[in-house]
């Protein structure tokens, strides 16, 4: 009898709720806007009822339980969401009050340490014990996996990778603090970055790319500059890589880990991040830590999410 259970990807934008079976397939999937402006009531009640819509065609003895991954500081152990600076809430026992609709165990994990466990068992990490993910976004995300289980540490904020200083003066991070490897990767950074050097009277084909509205330079823009070999856009690269090898570097002397998976938009440049970053982790890492390491890409993209979700309920 083919099992089945329900991930609920739970983001600041778009929640996304699939049916997924015990190979990690995704059997039906819907995705909706997070209509952040309405009360955490109302947007359980919508995820309610998009679970029912999603296993409406599958018998009840076939469903494991309902997997939730969300954005921000979450009690796992409580099913509680305590604080969610994407949707603006503190304090929502939003486990409780699902599994009071469908009868069926219900669990909950940080979004990044669900979409890291999504990877480890159906993605880029099948296969390995100790693994490390890394999503290149906006933000740096981080999810820690030791000896096939979420490191979440003693309060369940373990893995905020973006935030390893790499300069101890450098730039200022949204975290307040200076010199985080997110204000250096994180996207907005990268443009920032590169805003910089042409305002410094740096020449770049980038400003003809964006017709001079240097508001509107993206790492994708940068990749395209990239690729007529600009000299400033392949700097950018060469920075990028070397700040995020900077912060792996320690991150392996410390856990020795069997494969980095990297995902996220800022992670499609490729090479042009890559070459940088082997480099710097072979210059700064110690050889024996890194030589059974592998970096490697993510592959399960925006579904690593709910699919890890969904496999909370089995595995944890
Ligand atoms: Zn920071």
């Amino acid at each position: 009898m083919t099992q089945y259970s329900v991930g609920v990807d739970l983001g600041g934008t778009n929640i996304t709720i699939a049916l997924v079976d015990a190979k990690g397939n995704i059997k039906n999937k819907v995705k909706i806007s997070t209509q952040i402006d309405k009360d955490a009531g109302f947007v359980i009640k919508t995820i309610i009822e998009n679970i029912k819509l999603i296993i409406k065609d599958v018998s009840v003895k076939k469903l494991m339980g309902i997997g939730i991954g969300a954005a921000g500081q979450i009690d796992h152990e409580n099913g509680v969401i305590q604080f969610s600076p994407n949707l603006h809430w503190r304090n929502v026992h939003i486990v409780k009050e699902i599994r009071s609709k469908f009868k069926l165990p219900v669990a909950i994990d940080n979004d990044a340490n669900v979409a890291c466990y999504g990877e480890f068992m159906f993605g880029a990490g099948q296969g390995a014990n100790n693994v490390i993910c890394v999503t290149l976004g906006t933000g740096v995300g981080g999810g820690i996996i030791i000896d096939r289980k979420i490191y979440r540490g003693v309060n369940g904020s373990a893995g905020e990778i973006g935030h390893i200083t790499v300069e101890s003066n450098g730039r200022r991070c949204n975290c307040g603090n200076r010199g985080c490897m997110e204000a250096y990767v994180g996207a907005p950074h990268i443009k920032e970055r590169a805003i910089e050097k042409i305002k410094s009277g740096r020449h770049s084909i980038i400003v003809k790319l964006v017709n001079g509205s240097l508001n509107k330079i993206t790492p994708k823009r940068l990749e395209e500059a990239a690729l007529y070999r600009d000299k400033l856009a392949l700097e950018i690269w060469q920075e990028t890589g070397f700040y995020l090898g900077t912060g792996l570097a320690s991150l392996i002397n410390i856990l020795n880990p069997e494969k980095i998976i990297i995902g996220g938009g800022v992670a499609n440049a490729g090479k042009l991040i890559f070459d940088p970053l082997l480099k710097t982790i072979k210059e700064r890492a110690l050889p024996v830590s890194w030589q059974d390491t592998k970096i490697v890409r993510a592959k399960l993209g925006e579904d690593a999410g709910v699919i890890g979700a969904a496999m909370l309920v089995k595995y944890s």
